[in-house]
């Protein structure tokens, strides 16, 4: 048997299931794919893929059953792969539990970003517990320390109020992942704080002046419109 990672493709379309054959095999990963809902679901339980892409418009059942069935009984990183624009399908594709989406069309470097980035999540969330222990996160100019609970720009300590640091927090503990305005506002205060992202909005706003060169043109919080925020994990030198 190879070592290689095995993504799982669910996909109908067979151009973009072609295209997506090919960028992962070039880039070192073995693939498995699947046209349809339920041999998918056969599949993760059979080969246990390290990750799944996942288009939610599939002939036999909405993706976003696949992703309550897998979820009830596995951590496997899903991205959605989805011609859906709506914002609020993707929020209900990620509040059911996928850890990111790619909104058709999407290019290699995008894809091979996201995919990146989740399998780096479930290691990180694995019961390794040195590994889970994360101490900081470094992206750019921009430090968290979460055992100290400061943030810096280039070495410098950036005065956050403590909500503002729980938000920084909670994004870089996640970075790189999109995280719905629901999760975060269920994260940080709590179920019953409702789904007015005014308070979010407003936090974020103040983030963005203390710690973004230009905080009209964000490099680091990113805005997913009418989704939630990503803090990016990779930024170009
Ligand atoms: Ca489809």
């Amino acid at each position: 048997m190879s070592s290689k990672l095995k993504i799982l493709i669910v996909e109908d379309d067979s151009g973009i299931c072609s295209f997506l054959e090919t960028t992962l095999a070039s880039n070192g990963y073995g693939y498995l794919t699947s046209s349809n809902g339920k041999a998918a679901l056969c599949m993760v339980s059979s080969h246990c893929p390290d990750c799944i892409l996942l288009d939610l418009g599939l002939p036999d059942m909405d993706g976003n059953e696949i992703i309550r069935s897998v979820r009830s009984w596995s951590k496997i990183p899903i991205i959605v792969i989805s011609a859906r624009t709506s914002e609020s399908d993707k929020a209900t594709a990620l509040d059911l539990g996928a850890d990111d989406y790619l909104s058709k069309p999407f290019g290699t470097v995008e894809l091979l970003a996201r995919i990146r980035t989740a399998l780096r999540h479930t290691r990180t969330s694995s019961s390794d517990s040195e590994v889970a222990l994360t101490e900081s996160f470094h992206v750019g100019d921009l430090c968290i320390d979460f055992k100290k609970r400061r943030v810096s720009l280039g070495g410098i300590d950036v005065p956050l109020t403590p909500n503002e640091y729980r938000i920084v927090e909670l994004l870089g503990l996640h970075a790189g992942q999109v995280m719905t305005y629901k999760q975060m506002l269920t994260s940080l205060w709590g179920p019953s704080i409702g789904s007015d992202n005014k308070l979010l909005r407003v936090h974020m706003t103040s983030i963005r002046h203390k710690i973004e060169p230009n905080p009209n043109e964000p490099m680091y919080f990113m805005t997913e419109v009418g989704v939630g925020y990503r803090l990016v994990d990779e930024v170009e030198s």
